[in-house]
């Protein structure tokens, strides 16, 4: 076989350290990364495209440490019927002759009972809390220039009984020890974020938690890239991994166009692609592509009039973020598979989102029109570490669902701490 393109480690690594190759450079793997390269482990990351160009790119930006209510909720049952038929519908299903398609719809609909949702809520809530704590380290150590704020969230009811529901869901996370979240009338929602008095008169009331934040997740995955490289990581872009080989039931090396790396352990982190590399060990990962989409708005003159809040409307499912001088519009799951195409309907209900809560942004101009794929479980819970029938020396960090920006330092320090 030729010699890789890529150089080889030179030095000595003391001797608990390991060389850890991770397969995926979203914010997954690069949190991993920086993790790991923190603890003095050596660190090769590898992804097919630059860092950041999966789901990680254009995400809702939003970390949402303290709101993490699982799409898999019993309330779901209620809504299937609208989700499913109407035009305008947040959620859409296109059946494909796809076994693993149909198996987790089953599995996802099997985890919309309030036990289950229970459950997700309070793991999710600690993996959360940890990150937050693992985010603000790192950005005191990296100082990363992505648009960070810290000046809470507003979660929309439209309907009085949304919001109790969102109350029974408030109640759960307090108890659960989250931060200081509580419910807030039409007038006082406007009073903390004025951008949203037009739309004041169609809402029931809010849930606010004045301790989320916001920032654009490329530009951190971009700076911990940086920071790898500069630190001593080796980074391999433009680099498929095509199949892992194992020896003596062990991972020794991942196969590339561009010869095998070895390492003496390995992460996987492929996002939405990670269940296909696993498939060939007989290894099954439950993650699904959730398809979702976003719009940038850069706000220009218009700055003043946008949101500083943070806002999701719970009804339509989209989120709103600011990042800078720019708006980030997100929402949608569609189970359509790996389609990666943007249809201008999708644009649209954007737009018309947009409209609604915030009508004196019409006239923005619109930066970026985006797609990506959320690494959905059926429970929204992630893959931390072994799964049943790895092979040894394969750990996986994926899954993360609508929340891997809020939850990939906490699962980084947990991989970490496994390896
Ligand atoms: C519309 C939308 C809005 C969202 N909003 C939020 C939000 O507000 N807050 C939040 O916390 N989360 C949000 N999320 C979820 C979050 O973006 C994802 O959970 C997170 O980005 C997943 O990160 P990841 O690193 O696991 O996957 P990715 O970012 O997809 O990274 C996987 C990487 O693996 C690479 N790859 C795949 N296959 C291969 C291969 N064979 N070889 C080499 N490389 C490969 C890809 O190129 C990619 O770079 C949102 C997601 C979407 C789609």
């Amino acid at each position: 076989m030729p010699a890789p393109p890529w150089p080889a480690y030179s030095g000595r690594m003391p001797s608990l350290s390991k060389h850890v190759c991770i397969l995926g450079a979203g914010i997954a793997g690069l949190a991993t990364a920086y993790t790991l390269q923190r603890q003095g482990h050596q660190v090769t990351l590898l992804d097919r495209a630059a860092p950041g160009q999966g789901a990680s790119g254009g995400n809702g930006a939003q970390l949402s440490y303290s709101y993490v209510q699982p799409l898999a909720d019993p309330g779901l049952w209620r809504q299937l019927p609208h989700l499913l038929l109407a035009a305008d519908s947040p959620l859409k299903l296109r059946p494909r002759l796809d076994p693993r398609q149909w198996r987790w719809a089953l599995e996802f609909l099997a985890a919309c009972n309030a036990r289950t949702s229970r459950d997700t809520t309070a793991q999710l809530l600690a993996l959360a809390a940890e990150s937050r704590a693992g985010f603000e380290a790192m950005r005191a150590d990296l100082r990363p220039d992505c648009d960070f704020s810290a000046r809470g969230k507003l979660v929309l009811y439209a309907s009085a009984a949304a919001l109790a529901a969102a109350e029974r869901q408030l109640a759960l996370q307090q108890a659960l020890g989250s931060a200081p979240q509580r419910i807030v009338k039409p007038d006082e929602c406007a009073r903390i974020e004025p951008a949203l008095d037009a739309c004041r008169a169609r809402i029931a009331g809010a849930v606010y938690t004045p301790s989320e934040c916001a920032a654009d997740c490329l530009k951190v995955c971009e700076a911990l890239a940086r920071a790898l490289e500069q630190r001593g990581a080796r980074l391999l872009c433009n680099t498929e991994a095509l199949g892992l080989e194992v020896r003596g039931g062990r991972v020794v090396a991942v196969r590339t166009a561009q010869g095998a790396l070895a390492a003496d352990c390995f992460v996987l982190a492929l996002g939405s692609g990670s269940a296909r590399l696993a498939r060939p060990l007989g290894v099954r990962v439950p993650v699904y592509p959730l398809k979702g989409y976003s719009l940038t708005l850069e706000l220009g003159a218009q700055a003043a009039a946008g949101p500083q809040v943070s806002v999701t409307d719970s009804a339509r499912k989209v989120v709103f973020a600011r990042i800078g001088s720019r708006l980030r519009v997100a929402g949608m799951a569609e189970i359509v598979g790996h389609e990666n195409d943007i249809p201008p309907a999708r644009m649209a209900t954007l737009r018309q989102a947009t409209q609604a809560v915030f009508p004196q942004l019409a006239g923005a101009a619109e930066l970026q029109h985006w797609t990506g794929m959320r690494p959905a479980t059926p429970t929204g819970r992630p893959l931390l570490g072994r799964l049943p029938g790895a092979p040894e020396g394969l750990l996986f960090n994926t899954g993360h669902g609508a929340l891997g920006f809020t939850l990939a330092f906490g699962s980084a320090e947990r991989l970490v701490r496994m390896i």
